[in-house]
């Protein structure tokens, strides 16, 4: 089943036509398909079924609550990058044995939070912080159960803005500092060590670096074996690309899953995943009403009620998401359209050449598709524009899982100063 669908010229999610929801929460809003969550979900955890893997989902790609609880409800755990996120993903009904800690930057609080809930794991990014990490659960007398991330220097190809497996980064510790970490890590008191973790990078489509990576990781397990130490878990980070655009080509994930079999398969670790945008990416749309068509000499604008503050991708990474429009007429011309928002910039478009029914005007529907991923989760109010509202669908039935947040709120979020 092709859960963004029409169905007699309307596009539906999953079995409710987008107009319906529109009419009742207004646009723009996003909105998520809970079968296709469960979907990925099952298509991502059966490619590794005889591994026994279990998937920590990196709920900073989409923390509304209602999609980490569909994910929980399938058996994910979760990945987090702040307490923020420890508070949402408990929240949300997933347990602490099922949590993992990833950041560069975790504060004392932080850290205290973790231990103290009793999560699965804290991935340690550098020194200082496993001496920090040493110093708080000594002191809080726990025990911390902890991995270290690997920076193991590999390019992986994607975005430098996401790329975070190469030495120049901030990211983990480089393999030259490893024997002083690993003689920190197995001898400081209050820390457990349990084993190696990466993550190189996001939306990987050229798995390549992958491999090289879990090679690596490969090593870094014989070599440390044979000095004696235990190594019982492998944490392979997320990383793995979707298809944005209609004509992009990604590599099947099964030859992923090739790859995490051949080279850190047949170690006995138990392994995990952290997959954020394969989750959740193609689960979500974001529905916005054409405010104007504008034609110049040179090109036709679409102005719509969504922009850059709702979905920054295009804007930040210069990624094209399909546009579609919701209404659909198969006979009908199409124009090719300038898709753009209302805020003031010039990198506040959806990109250029998008093939829109030629008789589209003010009023109409489109769809921006694959925007489960990084849309709400990184959307701003800037230009004093409201919080979009999120909407889950499951069968007939949706629900709003975020109202929206209106102007008249944040102000009262400011205050002014007496003095002033
Ligand atoms: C962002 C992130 C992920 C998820 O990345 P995706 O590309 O969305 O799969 C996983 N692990 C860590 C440490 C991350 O920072």
């Amino acid at each position: 089943m092709t859960i963004f669908d029409y169905s007699n010229g309307v596009l539906r999610a999953e079995s409710v036509p987008l107009p319906e929801i529109a009419q009742k929460v207004d646009t723009p809003f996003y909105c998520y398909s809970a079968q296709r969550l469960r979907d990925n979900y099952e298509s991502f955890s059966s490619a590794f079924n005889e591994l026994n893997a279990t998937i920590y989902y990196a709920i900073k790609a989409n923390g509304n609550q209602a999609t980490i609880r569909t994910l929980a409800a399938c058996g994910a755990g979760a990945d987090i990058v702040s307490v923020g996120e420890l508070m949402r993903a408990l929240e949300a009904g997933i347990p602490p044995g099922k949590i993992v800690f990833s950041s560069a930057g975790k504060t004392e609080d932080e850290i205290k939070a973790a231990l103290i809930a009793h999560i699965y794991q804290l991935n340690v990014e550098s020194m200082p912080e496993l001496k920090l990490i040493s110093q708080i659960a000594t002191e809080t007398g726990t025990t911390a159960p902890i991995a270290l991330r690997i920076n193991p220097d590999v390019n992986a190809g994607t975005h430098e803005k996401i790329s975070t497996g190469h030495k120049e980064t901030k990211f983990g510790i480089e393999i030259s500092q490893l024997y002083e970490a690993m003689n920190l890590a197995t001898t400081l008191p209050g820390v457990s060590f349990k084993g190696f973790t990466m993550h190189i990078g996001s939306h990987i489509n050229d798995y390549a670096p992958f491999r090289e990576a879990y090679s690596r990781l490969r090593e870094l397990v014989e070599d440390w074996r044979a000095r004696g130490v235990k190594i019982e878990r492998l944490d392979l980070g997320g990383g793995v690309a979707i298809p944005y655009d209609k004509d992009d080509e990604t590599t099947p994930f099964s030859e992923y899953a090739k790859i995490v079999r051949e080279t850190v398969g047949d170690l006995g670790c138990h392994l995990s995943f952290e997959p954020g945008r394969r989750l959740v990416g193609d689960a979500g749309i974001l529905v916005s009403r054409v405010l104007y068509v504008k034609d110049t000499p040179s090109k036709r604008f679409v102005i719509i009620d969504a922009a850059m503050n709702d979905l920054v991708r295009p804007a930040m990474y210069g990624a094209r998401h399909s546009i579609i429009p919701v209404e659909f007429n198969k006979s009908g011309e199409t124009t090719l359209a300038t898709v753009a928002g209302a805020v003031c910039e010039t990198s506040d478009s959806f990109g250029d050449d998008f093939a829109l029914p030629t008789t589209i005007k003010a009023g109409d529907l489109i769809a921006i598709l694959q925007a489960g991923a990084y849309g709400s989760a990184m959307s701003s109010t800037y230009n004093a524009r409201p919080l979009i509202p999120e909407v889950i669908v499951l069968k007939e039935v949706f629900a709003q899982t975020r109202r929206r947040i209106s102007v008249a709120e944040q102000i009262s979020w400011d205050s002014i100063p007496k003095w002033l």
